[in-house]
């Protein structure tokens, strides 16, 4: 499991992480809801070990990733993480490949077993007859299942998502939204999705976390954030008002 404790993040003299605590199931699609600006991403950022909590601690399993108390930091590429951003990213002046062998050499993988890697995780994206291409010679849908690939080339244990799909239009995204969620339980990979989107956090998580204002309002699967949602911010954010 992925337990979060008491996690705070100040910013100069601004709280935007009041103390949150939750834990995430292996396995489980965890997503993180939210109007701009709530924390979503910032938790995502100490998660991954790009910000450093004020206080508070994060353990994936045994392993403590970060823990004020005892001054424990563990850096972003000793995480075991597999990230994709907002903005995917990929290199354009490198091509599929070799943009998917950039995270497999900062972690000293031998080139040897780099190409079967590269190949496994393009393969589960379904582009790896592309891998010689460039990125701007992808669609935009092709080029975040690159993205995708390069977050799982080194088999991470938990995937951390910072709305991936947001680049995409309507039609796209509903797509990927499917084919993402299949991809998921089909790796069973412990999943931290970040989205404002309602109806995609709804459609997708196994759970939900509603945030406002750096904080959790309630932590649920999505029938009962839906059936009953804990407080009238949560109704509102979710579209049902009563
Ligand atoms: P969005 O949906 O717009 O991406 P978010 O929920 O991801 O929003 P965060 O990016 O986590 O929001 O930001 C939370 C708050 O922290 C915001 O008020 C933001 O201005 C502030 N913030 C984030 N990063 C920094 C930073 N590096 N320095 C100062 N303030 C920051
Ligand atoms: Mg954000």
């Amino acid at each position: 499991d992925v337990v979060v404790k008491n996690l705070r993040k100040d910013f100069g003299g601004n709280t935007v992480l009041h103390e949150v605590s939750f834990t995430i199931k292996d396995g489980e699609f965890f997503t993180l809801l939210g109007p701009s600006g709530c924390g979503k991403s910032t938790t995502l950022s100490c998660l991954a070990g790009l910000e450093q909590p004020t206080s508070g601690s994060i353990a994936v399993g045994s392993t403590v990733l970060v823990d004020d108390s005892s001054n424990k930091f563990v850096p972003p590429e000793e995480r075991n993480l597999g990230m994709v951003f907002q903005s995917y990213a990929l290199w354009p002046h490198m091509t599929l490949a070799e943009n998917l062998a950039m995270p497999l050499n900062i972690r000293k993988v031998p080139k040897a077993e780099q190409k079967t890697l590269i190949h496994d995780a393009l393969d589960k994206v379904g582009l790896a007859h592309l891998s010689h291409r460039y990125p701007h010679q992808l669609s935009g849908g092709q080029q975040q299942r690159v993205a995708l690939a390069r977050a799982l080339v080194y088999s991470p244990k938990v995937l951390l998502l910072d709305e991936p799909l947001s680049n995409l239009d309507a039609k796209l995204r509903e797509q990927a939204r499917v084919w993402l969620k299949r991809l998921q339980s089909e790796l069973g990979i412990t999943t931290v999705y970040v989205t404002h989107d309602q109806e995609e956090a709804l459609a997708m998580s196994d759970r939900i976390a509603v945030m406002s204002g750096g904080n959790m309002l309630q932590v649920a699967p999505p029938e009962e954030i839906y059936e009953r949602p804990a407080t009238a911010e949560v109704a509102a954010f979710i579209g049902r008002s009563n």
